[in-house]
């Protein structure tokens, strides 16, 4: 009697957990001790930015290594149509072969971050190193805008101490990730895509949404890639996630509606 009770609870608390939180976070002792320390959702000592608040059903779609000429015209007038808003995190080398895009970006009222200028590992390189790719990059998107930036993820989410020091000393803060669609698509040297690739890598538009829509949650931000696939997939997505009661929001939004406020502007203009 009492193994069936107990068992019951575990299984109930199982189901609870799976809902809210994640399994993955439930079982983990890193998750409890941040929340604790009420760094669930922001790390101010790390200038961190997790997830969004759960007691609203918002979401936040980041798009990453943009601007990509082959799908970024797709994806901006897909998000315009639906009236939704994106950061785009964007790589230094492809805002200089493409301002006019990046410039576009923020015409239509979506936000910029730092993704570096060439995309590399950042804990990988010496500290040197990590400062200028992430100066580059800014440099480049100053120079094609106008404006700054306030948001920063490095590639691959990959990052040590040496990494966050140095950007917390450029004042950015780091935006992770909750939701993945395993949508990154590698582009060839001339910054085209191979569609015999993308073909064996078996991305649909369908797989990508149906990727994302199993893993939402209230507050999640969600990373997509700025491929041809994943703009497809863009509307039939966000028509989904609107259906199921979510609302998009941008980074900013989400920052000022967590528990405890974060407020900043995310693309300043540079200071002459
Ligand atoms: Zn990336």
């Amino acid at each position: 009697m009492i193994g069936a009770v107990l068992l019951a609870i575990i299984f109930g608390a199982g189901l609870y957990f799976k809902r809210t939180i994640g399994l993955r976070n439930a079982l983990s002792l890193g998750y409890w001790t941040s929340r604790a320390k009420g760094h669930e959702f922001y790390n101010s000592d790390k200038l961190y930015f997790n997830r969004g608040n759960r007691d609203a059903k918002d979401l936040l779609l980041t798009i990453d290594d943009s601007p990509h000429r082959e799908s970024m015209d797709l994806i901006l007038k897909t998000l315009k149509e639906e009236k939704v808003p994106a950061t785009f995190f964007v790589i230094g080398k492809r805002v200089k072969e493409s301002p006019d895009l990046t410039r576009r970006i923020l015409a239509e009222g979506h936000e910029i971050g730092n993704h570096t200028q060439d995309h590399i590992r950042l804990d990988t390189l010496t500290e040197k190193q990590v400062r200028n790719e992430i100066l580059n990059c800014q440099t480049n998107v100053e120079r094609a805008t106008g404006h700054s930036m306030k948001f920063l993820r490095p590639p691959g989410m990959r990052f040590n101490p040496t990494v966050l020091k140095v950007v917390k000393e450029f004042g950015y803060i780091t935006v992770g990730w909750n939701v993945g669609a395993k949508d990154f698509i590698p582009s060839l040297k001339d910054g085209h895509y191979d569609i015999a690739q993308i073909r064996a890598m078996k991305v649909s538009p369908e797989v990508i949404t149906e990727r994302v829509l199993k893993q939402v949650q209230s507050g999640s931000i969600v990373l997509l890639h700025d491929n041809p696939v994943t703009a497809q997939a863009l509307k039939p997505m966000i028509e989904k996630l609107k259906a199921e009661g979510y609302t998009f929001r941008s980074t900013v939004e989400m920052l000022s509606k967590l528990p405890e406020p974060v407020n900043v502007v995310s693309n300043p203009p540079v200071r002459k």
